[in-house]
């Protein structure tokens, strides 16, 4: 079995479970996206929610990155993390009051619109400090992700954005509200999407878009075609960059920019989830009726994608070169869905030994809990274990 090349020695002196992020991996990643997007003068930003460990967004930051926050406390977190407020863009369905509020008092690029009340709160609001909000409306282009239903988030049915049915209701509104000024369209069709052709597809509708809006004579300074570009989690170690050359080739080829309109996009598992694992160890290995059990110090509060989406993890014995064996790997949490993965092969296993759970680096360690009062799991990078 091929395994990651991982500091195991120092991993042995810490206590279990811990995430740890591989900064090589990242720097490498940002650099490939960086070298595909300035191709064409794409525009990204980090989508926060995947993870917001401090020493992961500062190596972010340093590469140029803006950031797509979904709460008040991510675009807290950014800022305080050095990304400029002018590369900070605020989507999401329920943004709260003090959450617009912040937003309009650091200035930030643009408030990512869900709803027509919500327009109506951003230009009160904005009145209120004697300010204009910029603002992108978020349409629901009813593109079909081709992913888990929980994580498809552009079709018709779905409580993100707006319909395509009510945008010439919502562009007429403009006119009444001084407070807020309309600089884009943004989209977001759902995460781990592998299928290109749902890009595809989304160009296409962004483009017939476009047509109603210059039809009216409105020109957008940008699109913001949102994030959801997959990883590949069953090979981690042959597949560790996402291919961001025929993703963003993809936009390149079939989107259609008006003259200076810049196009942006919100990525966010593509950028961090490879280079992060969350580090457990065995605690026991138990022998049930029909099938072994390997039983992990490290459960669904610290890793809960499996549990939540049925999300595939790989998962290797580091301390371990003997034949492979089937296991349920398992947390200690009293809950049956507790379960990493059910009926797996590694290599036999031993209380004590070092497992990594893959590709762990979005979505993980963000969704961390402290249920049945498990302590969160601490987190350790690359660079900090070279010189411990
Ligand atoms: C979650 C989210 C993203 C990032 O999605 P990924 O699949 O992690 O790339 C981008 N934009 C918005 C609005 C989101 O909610």
């Amino acid at each position: 079995m091929i395994k990651a090349n991982y500091p195991v020695q120092k991993f042995s002196e810490i206590q279990t479970p811990f995430y740890y992020y591989d900064l090589q991996v990242l720097r490498s990643t940002l650099k490939e996206i960086n070298l595909q997007a300035n191709k064409s003068d794409f525009h990204v930003h980090y989508a926060m929610k995947a993870n917001v460990n401090p020493s992961v967004l500062n190596v972010i930051k340093d590469a140029g990155l803006g950031a797509d926050c979904v709460s008040g406390g991510e675009v807290e977190a950014a800022i305080t993390a050095g990304i400029l407020p002018s590369k900070v863009v605020f989507a999401g369905v329920g943004k709260a009051d003090w959450e617009i509020n912040l937003g309009l008092d650091h200035d930030i690029f643009c408030f990512n619109v869900e709803s027509i009340p919500e327009l109506e709160v951003i230009n009160e609001l904005a009145a209120a400090k004697g300010k204009v909000a910029k603002v992108a409306l978020r349409i629901n282009p009813n593109v079909s992700a081709h992913t888990h239903h929980y994580i498809t988030t552009g079709l018709n049915e779905n409580k993100f954005g707006i319909n395509m049915s009510d945008l010439n209701q919502v562009i007429d509104l403009f006119p009444s509200m001084p407070n807020v000024k309309l600089i884009g369209i943004h989209f977001h069709i759902g995460s781990q999407i592998t299928d290109m052709t749902s890009f595809q597809d989304l160009c296409v509708k962004a483009n017939e878009l476009q047509e109603l809006f210059v039809s009216r004579n409105i020109i957008l300074d940008h699109i913001n075609v949102g994030g959801g570009l997959g990883i590949n989690y069953e090979h981690p170690n042959h597949f560790p960059i996402p291919d961001f050359e025929a993703y963003f080739k993809i936009f390149r080829d079939h989107l259609v920019l008006q003259p200076n309109q810049t196009l942006h996009f919100e990525l966010g598992r593509a950028v961090v989830a490879q280079c992060g694992s969350l580090i457990s160890r065995v605690l026991y290995v138990k022998q049930g009726t029909s099938k072994k059990f390997a039983i992990l110090d490290a459960g669904f509060t610290d890793l809960i994608r499996p549990a939540l989406y049925q999300a595939y993890h790989r998962i290797e014995n580091l301390s371990s070169e003997l034949p492979l064996v089937e296991y349920d790997v398992v947390g200690p949490i009293c809950e049956s869905s507790d379960t990493f993965i059910k009926e797996y092969e590694m290599n036999e296993t031993k209380r004590g030994d070092i497992i990594a759970l893959r590709s762990a680096g979005a979505y993980g360690e963000i969704m961390a809990s402290q249920y049945n009062l498990r302590k969160l799991p601490k987190a350790y990078t690359s660079d900090e274990l070279q010189n411990r």
